[in-house]
């Protein structure tokens, strides 16, 4: 089986940086540093669990999946509230 990993986008346009994606990501991929907004800085740890695609109040973070060896991305759970 293909190894998943995954690409984080956040649109820092829409981020308020309330700190909720920070609090949630089980694999600890977001940093907010103070003044900035959310930056998915570790995305090699991130598993798709979608938690903060899913709870993020300002709908700003995207996950892509990948696949390793032939690059295919298709974007899952993309559903805007
Ligand atoms: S949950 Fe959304 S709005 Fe809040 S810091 Fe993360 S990306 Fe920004
Ligand atoms: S999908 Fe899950 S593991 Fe990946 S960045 Fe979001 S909360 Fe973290």
């Amino acid at each position: 089986m293909r190894k998943k990993n995954y690409d984080i986008r956040v649109n820092e346009s829409w981020c308020k940086a309330c700190g909720i994606c920070v609090d949630v990501c089980p694999g600890d991929v977001f940093v907010l540093a103070e003044g900035e907004k959310a930056d998915p800085a570790k995305k090699e740890n991130c598993t798709g669990c979608m938690q903060c695609v899913n709870l993020c109040p300002e709908l700003a973070i995207e996950v892509v999946e990948k696949e390793e060896e032939d690059e295919d991305e298709r974007v899952r759970f993309h559903a805007r509230r």
